[in-house]
This record gives structure tokens, sequence and C-alpha cells, in this order.
């Protein structure tokens, strides 16, 4: 087998796997399967993101309410079913239904 064919197999391999990839990525996008959002993490931390809304410091965030959650927030991706769902502000990673940070939107 000469180069051109090891080239050629390789690339062809690594199309063959971005495609599998952006066909699954979705996917498991969908079935809530996105690493958890650490609290600890510097964005999560700067917007006040906890895992329970009940947990939000009041002091920092005062017009807080104990109804809003990632459930009611209209930048909550996924299924309202789902317990962790992706978030347009944390991409990559599943926010819980039920947690809260600063950027908060209403569904209207
Ligand atoms: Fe939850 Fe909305 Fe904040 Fe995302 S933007 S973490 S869905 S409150």
């Amino acid at each position: 087998m000469n180069t051109i064919d090891l080239r050629r197999r390789r690339w062809l391999l690594l199309g063959a796997t971005a495609a599998v990839a952006a066909t699954l990525s979705p996917r498991l996008r969908a079935q809530g399967t996105l690493p958890q959002l650490d609290e600890a993490d510097a964005t999560a931390s700067a917007l006040g993101y906890r895992h329970s809304t009940d947990s939000v410091d009041a002091g920092r965030y005062p017009n807080h309410r104990a109804t809003q959650m990632c459930n009611n927030c209209k930048l909550a991706q996924g299924a309202a079913a789902d317990a962790w769902r992706p978030c347009g502000i944390f991409p990559g990673k599943s926010v819980n239904a039920k947690g809260w940070c600063a950027a908060y939107a209403a569904k209207t």
C-alpha cells in the first residue's frame, strides 16, 4: 500500500467519523446525556447557578423568586420532562430542571 492510499483511508475514516458524530450529537443532546454543569464552573459561579432554585443566594440575587427554575426558563432546551436539560448559556452541558442562574428569562 502506498502513501496516497494511506492518506485516502485516513481522510475517509475521518469523514465517516465526523458524519457519525454529527448524526449522534443531536440524539445525545435530546437524551440528556450531556455532562452535568458543575456549580463550581467559572461561568456557572459568575451567574450564581445552583442545581436547585431553593439554594440560590437571596442576598446576592434579591429579585430571584422560588418559582423561577430552568424548567420554565426560555433558554432551556430539550424536553420539559427531562431532569437535566441543555441550556443556551452553558453549551455542551446540561442544567438541572429545578436549577436557576442569573440569566433566567421567563417563558412568555
Ligand atoms: Fe437555567 Fe435559564 Fe439559567 Fe439556563 S439560563 S441555567 S435554563 S435559569
